[in-house]
């Protein structure tokens, strides 16, 4: 069957095509990401694969179903830029990857982690241009310190499980609980404002819905114990990153580490160097010393795009041999 893999990247191609040698997939890849501007050249193409940063809202899926594709693989887990109840009414079908690889995003999550609170990028700049003083790069152990997981899925699940190998506490919420957590690591249930009140390092892994939306704003940050780093691998938008600003300045917030931003799809996977950044939060994210910035690499290993690779393709087959899409998004009214 025809697919257009919109946003696609050297590595994602490399990956689609390797898993599609045995099969008899035609893949048109296009590096501009799909939305209403670009949608035409989806047009004759039954299937488009697209990733975190395309946007179907309701006009770019009506013109996809007017243009004959039916059906929307996406390549990633989150589903936030989909709006699925259109898509519903397009009679469009839109099929996920829902897992593959916790670990990627997992142990990222505890990297930056690391390299923030071990200041490695500042040491590597320093040794590189050879300065071997030590002065402002004092971290401290993560063992015995309070980690609040925010999210117990696939992801914070596979962090905790991180964080307990380190000698960490534990404290979680989520709006399911997962008793093996508790058993296994004695990760401690709590609500938010404990989370808040108590960690040293808060990491953020609930998906981007209508109610974790700028989870983290000023109201929240003034509840949190001062010198908390915060970790974002889950989407941008669920920190409200002028407030987080404001709380870096005032010395509050002890670090943030994010791999991804609110904005970022006007930026991120794109090489911007020589030009000025046209986004005065970002750039003051950037210049902090306390902030570290990954653009939305969690997932990017071998392992990962291997996974990926086979289940896009294994939707693909399903839909187009009229089997059943074990992997597809239905709209859940709020
Ligand atoms: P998951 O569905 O396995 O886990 C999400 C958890 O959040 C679930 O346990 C769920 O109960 C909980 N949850 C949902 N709504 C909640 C709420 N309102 N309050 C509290 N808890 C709530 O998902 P996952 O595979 O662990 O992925 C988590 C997120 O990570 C994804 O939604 C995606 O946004 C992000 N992600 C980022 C990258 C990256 O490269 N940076 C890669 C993959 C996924």
């Amino acid at each position: 069957m025809k697919m257009a893999v919109f946003d696609s990247h050297k590595f994602d191609r490399t990956a689609l095509e390797q898993v599609n040698a045995g099969s008899s997939h035609d893949l048109a890849f296009f590096e501009v990401t799909l939305t209403q501007q670009t949608v035409a050249l989806a047009r004759g193409f039954p299937a488009v694969c697209i990733f975190v940063h395309d946007k179907l809202d309701a006009p770019t899926l009506r013109a996809l179903k007017q243009g004959g594709t039916s059906l929307v693989a996406l390549r990633c887990a989150g589903f936030n830029n989909v709006d699925l109840a259109a898509a519903e009414r397009e009679g469009i079908h839109v099929v996920r990857v829902p897992e593959y690889s916790p670990y990627s995003v997992a142990e990222h999550a505890m990297a930056l982690l690391l390299a923030l609170n071990r200041k490695l990028p500042r040491a590597c700049n320093r040794v590189h241009d050879g300065n071997f003083s030590l002065d402002g790069l004092v971290g401290f152990d993560l063992h015995g310190k309070t980690i609040g997981i925010i999210g117990l899925g696939k992801i914070g699940s596979v962090f905790a499980r991180i964080a307990h190998g380190f000698g960490c506490r534990l404290l979680g919420y989520d709006v399911r609980h997962n008793d093996r957590l508790t058993d296994e690591l004695g990760l401690a249930y709590v609500s938010l404002e404990e989370i808040y009140v108590k960690s040293d390092v808060i990491s953020l892994h609930v998906p981007l819905l209508p109610e974790t939306g700028h989870l983290i704003q000023r109201a929240t940050l003034e509840k949190m114990k001062p010198g908390v780093i915060i970790i974002n691998t889950s989407r941008g938008a669920l920190i409200n990153a002028h407030d987080l600003v404001e709380a870096l300045k005032s010395g509050r917030i002890a670090g943030a580490a994010l791999d991804v931003y609110e904005e970022e799809e006007k930026f991120f996977f794109r090489d911007l160097s020589g030009q000025v950044l046209q986004d005065d939060i970002l750039a003051r994210l950037v210049s902090c010393p306390n902030v570290l910035i990954t653009a939305h690499q969690a997932f990017l290993t071998r392992e990962a795009l291997q996974n990926i690779s086979e289940t896009t393709l294994g939707n693909l087959t399903a839909f187009a041999e009229g089997g059943l899409l074990t992997h597809e998004l239905t709209f859940r009214p709020a």
